[in-house]
Order: C-alpha cells, then sequence, then structure tokens
C-alpha cells in the first residue's frame, strides 16, 4: 500500500551526534520517499577545507571569519543528493577525512562561519521534499520542520561504527582514540555558545545502538505519515 507521505512532500529535519546513524538513515529514508537530501556537516568541512588551503591557523576566530564573509561553498544537486563546490572545484569527496572532522568542529562555534551557511541550507530547506542532516537543523536552520528526529547512540556503539568506517576508507586508527576524538568533538559541538547541538523540543528522539538500519528507517518513515496524514 502507497504511503500518504508519497502525495506530500515536506522538510524532515535530521540532528544528533557523529556516527549515530544519521546521514546513512537520511539516505534510505530520501530514497524511499524520493526525496533529496544535504549533509550539512560537509558544508563545515568544506570550510574546513579551504581553511585549511588557505594555511589560516584554525584558532583565528578574525582570519577564519574573512575567510567565511566571502561565503565560498556553493551547493551543486545531483541525483538524490548534493555536491559540495568551493570555487568551482568539486570537493565533495575529500571532506571525511579525521583532520577536517576536527577542524570543522574548531570553526563551527564561530558566528561568522555559522552566518554564512545559514541561507544556503534554508534555500534548500524551502524546496519539497528534502532532508537536511546535521546539529542544528531542527533548532535554528529549520525550527518549522513539520518532521524533526534527534538520532543517538551509546558512545561505544558510536566509536566502533566510526572506527570501521575509517578503517575501510583506508585511514590508520584505533578504537580508543578515535572514541576519544569523537566524545571531544561531541562534547565541543554541545557546549557552544550559538546553535549548539540539541534535540529540538518537538523532534522524535531515536536510539540507534541496538535497532538495524531499516528497522530505525522503518520507525522513521511511520512517523512521517503519522505526522502528514
Ligand atoms: O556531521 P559531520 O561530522 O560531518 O560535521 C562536522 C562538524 O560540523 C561537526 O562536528 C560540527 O561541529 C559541525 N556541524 C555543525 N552544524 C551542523 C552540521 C555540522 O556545527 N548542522
Amino acid at each position: 500500500m502507497r504511503g500518504r507521505y508519497l502525495d506530500k512532500k515536506i522538510a524532515i529535519a535530521i540532528d544528533g551526534p557523529s556516527a549515530s546513524g544519521k546521514t546513512t538513515a537520511a539516505k534510505l529514508l530520501a530514497k524511499r520517499l524520493g526525496y533529496r537530501y544535504l549533509d550539512t556537516g560537509l558544508l563545515y568541512r568544506a570550510l574546513a577545507w579551504k581553511v585549511m588551503k588557505e594555511k589560516i591557523d584554525p584558532l583565528k576566530e578574525d582570519e577564519v571569519s574573512r575567510l567565511c564573509r566571502l561565503k565560498p561553498v556553493r551547493l551543486e544537486e545531483s541525483d538524490h543528493r548534493y555536491r559540495i563546490r568551493i570555487e568551482g572545484v568539486d570537493v565533495t569527496e575529500e571532506l571525511k577525512t579525521p583532520e577536517l572532522s576536527k577542524v570543522s568542529s574548531l570553526i563551527s562555534k564561530y558566528k561568522a562561519v555559522r552566518e554564512s551557511l545559514i541561507q544556503l541550507q534554508r534555500e534548500v530547506g524551502k524546496e519539497a521534499g528534502v532532508i537536511l542532516v546535521g546539529r542544528d537543523i531542527g533548532t535554528q536552520i529549520l525550527p518549522d520542520a513539520p518532521v524533526k528526529f534527534f538520532m543517538d547512540a551509546s558512545i561505544e556503539v558510536r566509536g566502533k561504527r566510526r572506527y570501521e568506517e575509517l578503517v575501510n576508507r583506508g585511514f590508520k586508527s584505533e578504537l580508543a582514540e578515535t572514541i576519544r576524538e569523537m566524545s571531544q568533538r561531541d562534547q565541543q559541538d554541545r557546549d557552544r555558545a550559538i546553535s549548539p547541538m540539541q534535540a529540538a523540543p518537538d523532534s522524535v528522539y531515536l536510539d540507534t545502538s541496538g535497532d538495524s538500519l531499516e528497522v530505525v528507517v522503518e520507525k522513521m518513515l511511520a512517523e512521517v505519515n503519522r505526522q502528514i496524514s
């Protein structure tokens, strides 16, 4: 039976800490719904990429802010997702490195960094049938999104996921170190003054520690259907 969600296209916000399964779930959910999805972490990573390329010290807020005010990040729709361009160069596949994880989290607390990306994200969020994934989508970027999820999992489960992902992509890493770095980044994202990572009060909390991705996505589809019917 066709779900009602197929008839009415909305914006869906998904937030949560790293390796909570949000991007993988968004990808699958987008496929099931015929939606597009944007992983907004890539936007912060793209700015971090540019900061590193220009050899700017990420701790120097003034210099990072000057660069961000030029709004170098562009989005390009492709299939069911978005690709990221910086000054004409497609950097999408270069962004998921441990170094850019660190630098993106460091610079994402700066006001100018966040402001330079708001409009871009809201424009995407205005489109019909879109899923935005990040840390502050339900609270700041799309506070009126009709369906919001906050995904989480235990630190052990998330650490193992991230560790396996890194090893599969050819990065040398150790489980204990991966967990340590991830906890530090989560704390930084949670504790920052501007747009901290937070569950929106009207979001549905999903713990993915024990469930398979299929089960999680089924729960999400049921929620989408419930909200819009
Ligand atoms: O999701 P991902 O791990 O790629 O995000 C990288 C970093 O970008 C996060 O640690 C966080 O500091 C920042 N970020 C953010 N707000 C978002 C998405 C990501 O501050 N909506």
